[in-house]
């Protein structure tokens, strides 16, 4: 079936016109439907025993939860024979996150084309939700059993960083039921998996996305080295096996490549460390991978401590002296550190910081439900606070009705109220000392940020 054309017709009779092929994989393909936010999903398996498979699984998933909450695309009715397949909804102008994986053969520059998708805190956003939605599905004891690139969508729109569907319902399994099921796309699946002593789980699943989260930012699998893609094909196996270093393995570098773009430009140092635990000790003992949440975490502190190149309007991490796109100096930032806050005490409960995020003058800072009391799920997105940089002042309002408070720590000590109206305050400042902004009432433990400004490099 090519999809241009096509009509196929549901169990209740709807009739639909298939469009463009969005995505195709081992057990099947989707088409996006004329004219509707919808898509259909037709398996390349049209025996009964599929049938009767599938709509098990189908009605299995409607009465699982309310799927609607989650970024996973609904599915609605199956497809009348000779089809086996199913409805679901999908937003218009989706396209599969392989689209930012796998540059086109005829592309000039990769540099250029990885910046057109939406470049780097586009991706880290991106892979955040989906690592988000994984790991609510997980909080549900369900597993997904097969994420790769050709079933988690995203916008096509390149402005959009928050839009995400994981398509596939059909592959959704408790996971207590899942550990017989060995299905994955080659190139996600855990060595367990492959080598056949598991079935799929939670870790299984952290593997996939690890992978896809590493290829998404790196444009490099992190299993193929040189010596896999110049060798023999058996060498291929061997590296899916988990029985080869990966490829930015420091102590055994047997398997390194010049391909992808440089680690450091990236992959921030605290992704590095949960890509170090996944593909090192984690390729042999699946219990020693990081959690999806725990991906979640790490790529949304990523993406905050990332900043605009004023010259090329490209993103990148904070802790480089240039824009590793364009070369151009990274201009002046404050480092705005998030710490708990213990009252009685009137110091910082641990010393280093729960997060950091940056803030030029460029953009203005909005902080999230996440960061100021590490809220996850959905409403980890609230936005609570609005900072903007202002040559050495910071201006700061509250964006949810509530109040939070400043106070410098300077003699005398200043106390200022935040609510919805701005309120301006410098940034350093030798009668104030330094300012803290308190998440929560003074009396009790909470979060607060501090700010650092760093001086821009010179252009
Ligand atoms: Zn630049």
């Amino acid at each position: 079936m090519t999809g241009a054309n096509k009509r196929v017709v549901d169990v209740l009779g709807n009739v639909y016109e298939l469009e463009k092929e969005l995505g195709c994989g081992g057990q099947g393909t989707v088409f996006a439907v004329k004219n509707g936010n919808l898509a259909v999903k037709i398996l390349v398996d049209r025996s009964p025993a599929r049938r009767t498979h599938l709509r098990q699984q189908l009605t299995q998933v409607r009465m699982l939860f309310d799927i609607k909450k989650l970024a996973i695309a609904s599915p609605l009715e199956m497809l009348k024979p000779p089809y086996v397949g199913y409805v679901m909804e999908l937003l218009t102008d989706m396209v599969p996150i392989s689209k930012l994986i796998n540059p086109p053969k005829n592309i000039n520059c990769l540099v250029e084309w990885y910046l057109e998708g939406g470049g780097l805190r586009r991706r880290l956003l991106l892979l955040a939700r989906c690592a988000e939605t994984l790991a609510q599905l997980h909080g549900k004891g369900l597993v997904y059993t097969d994420p790769s690139p050709n079933n988690i969508f995203i916008s096509s729109d390149v402005k959009n960083d928050d839009i995400i569907r994981f398509i596939d319902a059909d592959n959704l399994q408790y996971a207590s039921s899942s550990s017989s099921i060995n299905v994955y796309t080659p190139g996600f699946g855990a060595p367990e998996l492959v080598t056949g002593k598991s079935g799929a789980n939670t870790l299984t699943d952290a593997h996939a996305f690890a992978v896809i989260a590493f290829q998404t930012l790196s444009l490099v699998h992190p299993l193929m080295g040189d010596i896999v893609n110049d060798g023999e094909p058996e060498l291929e196996m061997q590296a899916l096996e988990g029985k080869l270093p990966w490829i930015d393995n420091f102590d055994d570098n047997q398997n390194s490549t010049t391909q992808g773009l440089p680690r450091d430009i990236v992959i921030s140092p605290n992704l590095r460390i949960l890509c170090k635990s996944c593909f090192e000790i984690g390729l042999k003992e699946p219990r020693e991978r990081p959690g999806i949440a725990q991906w979640a975490e790490k790529l949304y502190s990523a993406a905050n401590f990332t900043i605009c190149c004023p010259e090329c309007n490209s993103t990148y991490y904070a802790n480089q002296k240039n824009c590793p796109w364009c070369h151009y100096p990274r201009p002046t930032f404050v480092q705005v550190r998030i710490q708990r806050w213990e009252p009685l005490q009137g110091h910082f409960k641990e010393k280093t910081p729960l997060q950091g995020l940056a803030l030029t003058s460029y953009e203005p800072l909005i902080v999230t439900s996440r960061i100021v009391n590490g809220r996850t799920g959905v409403d980890s997105h609230n936005h609570n606070i609005e900072l903007i940089l202002e040559e050495e002042n910071i201006k700061v309002r509250s964006l949810n009705g509530q109040c939070f408070w400043l106070t410098s720590e300077g003699n005398p000590r200043v106390e200022k109220e935040v609510g919805d109206r701005w309120v301006r305050f410098p940034v350093r400042s030798e009668n104030y000392g330094s300012w803290l902004l308190h998440f929560g009432n003074l009396d009790y433990s909470h979060r607060v940020a501090t700010f650092n400004l760093i001086s821009g490099e010179n252009v």
